[in-house]
């Protein structure tokens, strides 16, 4: 009976030699490299992680996977992004893998990185899956974005619990609770569910299960995650919703496949295991040479699922349920079945279909068709839903940059007003006073000053977008450092006329004494925007500005008594463009960049910026981020006197064939008793060197008529290479920088030029 059985099944076997799947390939070894955010154990994870690898494998003959798990759901991973990033391009060099899998955003934004820095890892195709933040991807990249439909949810809340009136939605700190926090946001941008949000999550454990133990009968939970609480202190998925269930009484609705059976309702649910499978799909398809630029990114599948416990526990009316909804967890009449018929019973089910497959004399051929035409009715869907996806992607980067180009507009506009009426003014009216000379000409260097920023803002952003945002390293001592933000503030503050308002500093000297090793300008720039905002925003009351070194951490914090903000804004405020007030008449201008240049400055440091606030009291914006000490404290002394001038007799080149840009250089430098010279282009340079004219220093521009400002520079060094060279170029980027500096160059200073700033470059220079 055993040899019966068994060759039925090898003849099984052959009457279906393709029958493990459309992409079915030739045997060779496949290797994968999986990278994961989270660690295993972790049931999103794993999920993904069964889905993916269980799919692969019966698709294809030979495959081995390797697994990476970076653990950020417990860990700040981005304190040891550097070596993280050299770990993996290691492990990628030994491994050689045909393709590379990475699950959720932290492994994914790792991953985009070392395809740029990698050439071969740029070459090889990454298929990404968990990922919640949509974005445009780099070329090599294709995968599954996982979309939670907030307003599904909130509709089949108010669908089986009509009588809700408040629904609390779970969200922690975690990066994917923050994207679940802004999805929240946007959600309530185009939708009024009939019932209250309350966002909770920015909380102890404790305060959770207090909180939600003492919901009352008419609302509701929606729970997302809870991982970390306030203090850092990470939960599974499983434990949190374990307390909730048995400390709250209220239905608890959930968003995630795995939260099914621990007490949930149910929900609009998404799959980590069918997610996996998706992108299991997309991997073998880019083995078999499909390329990554004609697979485009989609979202995962989502399904409507209710636990039928739960809906008796909580009396839902089953004539509110839609057909469609999978009703899981409901009780099965089970009869016992003894092994033996099982097995009689399956060997009769295979001889039925054997026979039923002999007696039809079912083609293979005819098989084979109507695989390739479920398969290719399968992407004519997927084509479809990539369309529908990209149009709505399309109208709504459209609506931003409308939005966008209004604000820009007003901020362009409303400064150059002032400086050419202004100008106009003091050029056609002879009749002025030498005091109001002095006031407009006040107002236009103001409003100068405001476009620059607005310029300086842009670049920033392009650098932030572009992966160009370098951080320069040098030791600074944190007293002086935060003085001279403390100063500038004060200035700005009486500049603006709130005397009112008291400024304090809050720091230990200790502290103040450390110098450590940090970018101190990108510092200064991010604490300056975060004081200027408070004065933006405060009527009156204090300001306080305070910093202290907690382990390898610098936490800063800037603390208002102004306008505050609502908790549902906390998370847009970083976003670019967002500003709380986005109506046209705004009563605060800005462009809605600034924060958001916070937000990518302090994350290139490895740090991290966040909010607390409360309307109508006032704001404490902080961050963190890890600087290495580099001499411990020593008493702070007192302000350096500015040394006597160097340039006293010393020859100046100015190479420069702007007249403007070099008259109003010629004019910064009157009166330090510098000689100067100017030459136009590359050929009075060689003049002048051929002179044997002895130069001090030579400030080149890089843009000349008639050769590239980087050739004069080596022409200068190489004739006298002592003279010192400085690269003044428009040129903001700091790639430009590296340039220059490779070039020869012994500083690179940016236009529009600072003259306290360029005397300082050139004292510097010549001690
Ligand atoms: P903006 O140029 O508009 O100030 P930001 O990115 O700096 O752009 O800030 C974004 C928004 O955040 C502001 O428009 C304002 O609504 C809010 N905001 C920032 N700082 C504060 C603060 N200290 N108090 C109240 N609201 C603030």
């Amino acid at each position: 009976m055993l040899r019966i059985v068994l060759l039925l099944f090898i003849a099984l076997f052959f009457a279906f030699p393709e029958s493990k799947g459309a992409y079915s390939l030739a045997k060779h070894e496949e290797k994968i490299l999986v990278v994961n955010s989270y660690h295993r154990g972790l049931s999103w994870t794993d999920s993904l992680n069964k889905g993916f690898t269980e799919s692969l494998e019966s698709s294809l003959n030979d495959v081995e996977f390797y697994f990476e798990n970076l653990d950020a759901k417990r860990q700040n991973i981005n304190l040891i992004l550097p070596e993280i990033k050299s770990y993996l391009a290691a492990r990628f060099a030994l491994i050689k893998p045909k393709l590379i899998a990475v699950t959720d955003d932290d492994a994914m934004r790792i991953l985009e990185i070392l395809s740029k820095e990698i050439p071969e890892i740029g070459r090889t195709p990454v298929v990404f899956m968990g990922v919640n933040e949509i974005r445009v991807v780099p070329e090599n990249f294709t995968g599954i974005f996982e979309v939670v439909d907030i307003r599904a949810n909130f509709e089949l809340i108010k669908q089986l619990m009509p009588s809700t009136q408040k629904v609390y939605c779970v969200i922690d700190n975690t990066t994917t609770g923050r994207v679940m926090g802004k999805r929240i946001d946007s959600t309530m941008l185009t939708y009024n569910p009939p019932f209250e949000v309350s966002l909770l999550g920015d909380c102890s454990y404790k305060e959770l299960i207090d909180t939600l133990s003492q919901i009352s009968n008419s609302e509701a939970v929606l729970f997302f995650l809870f991982n970390q609480d306030r203090f850092g202190r990470f939960f599974t998925y499983e434990e949190i919703l374990d307390s909730i269930y048995k400390y709250s009484k209220i239905p608890v609705f959930g968003t995630w496949s795995f939260y099914l059976g621990r007490g949930i309702v149910g929900g609009n649910i998404i799959s980590g295991y069918h997610h996996g499978k998706r992108a299991a799909q997309l991997a073998a398809m880019l083995l078999q040479g499909v390329s990554t630029q004609s697979l485009d990114p989609t979202e995962g599948p989502r399904k409507t699922m209710l636990d039928y416990k739960q809906l008796k526990r909580f009396k839902v009316d089953r004539n509110l349920i839609t057909k469609d909804v999978i009703i899981v967890n409901k009780p099965s009449a089970r009869l016992p079945i003894h092994k033996g018929a099982v097995i009689s019973i399956s060997v009769v089910f295979i001889l039925v279909i054997i026979v039923a497959i002999l007696l039809f004399g079912l083609s293979r051929s005819r098989l084979k068709n109507l695989r390739l035409q479920r398969y290719y009715n399968q992407i004519l869907e997927q084509k479809n839903a990539e369309v529908e996806e990209s149009l709505r992607r399309a109208e709504e980067a459209n609506e931003l940059k409308s939005a966008f180009l209004a604000n820009m507009s007003h901020e362009i506009r409303t400064p150059m007003n002032s400086i050419v009426g202004f100008s106009k003014l003091v050029r056609e009216n002879p009749g002025l006073t030498p005091e109001e000379i002095s006031g407009f000409l006040d107002i236009i260097s103001d409003n100068s000053q405001k476009l620059m920023r607005l310029i300086n803002d842009i670049i920033d952003i392009s650098k932030i977008d572009s992966h160009q945002l370098t951080i320069y390293k040098r030791p600074v001592q944190l007293g002086s450092l935060f003085s001279n933000c403390f100063r500038a503030a004060e200035v700005e503050l009486d500049r603006v006329g709130k005397n009112n308002i008291s400024m304090e500093m809050s720091f230990t000297p200790h502290d103040a004494a450390l110098e450590v090793l940090t970018d101190p300008d990108r510092l200064h720039q991010v604490v300056m925007n975060l004081l200027n905002n408070a004065i933006k925003f405060t009527q009156s009351g204090r300001i306080v500005l305070g910093y202290a070194m907690v382990q390898d951490l610098l936490r800063v914090w800037v603390e208002d008594t102004g306008i505050g903000i609502d908790q549902q804004h906390h998370d847009a405020v970083f976003e670019r463009f967002r500003q709380v007030d986005g109506s046209l008449n705004r009563e605060y201008g800005g462009s809605g960049l600034g924060l958001s240049i916070c937000k990518g400055i302090v994350e290139s440091m490895g740090g991290r910026i966040g909010v607390s606030s409360i309307p109508g009291k006032g704001s404490n914006f902080w961050f963190e981020v890890p600087v290495t000490i580099a001499k411990p404290g020593e008493p702070v002394t007192a302000q350096v006197k500015p040394t006597q001038s160097k340039l006293k007799n010393k020859v100046l080149l100015i190479v420069e064939d702007n007249q403007h840009s070099a008259l109003l250089l010629k004019e910064m430098l009157k009166g330090t008793g510098a000689v100067l010279l100017h030459a136009s282009n590359g050929m009075e340079v060689s003049t002048i060197l051929n002179d044997k004219v002895k130069i001090d220093v030579a400030l080149v521009d890089i843009y000349l008529p008639d050769t590239s400002g980087y050739d004069v520079v080596s022409k200068i060094k190489k004739a006298q290479p002592h003279a010192k060279v400085v690269a003044q170029t428009a040129n903001a980027m700091d790639s430009d920088r590296d340039k220059s500096l490779k070039a020869g160059c012994d500083e690179h200073i940016i236009k529009p030029i600072d003259r306290e700033r360029l005397l300082e470059l050139l004292n510097r220079l010549l001690s």
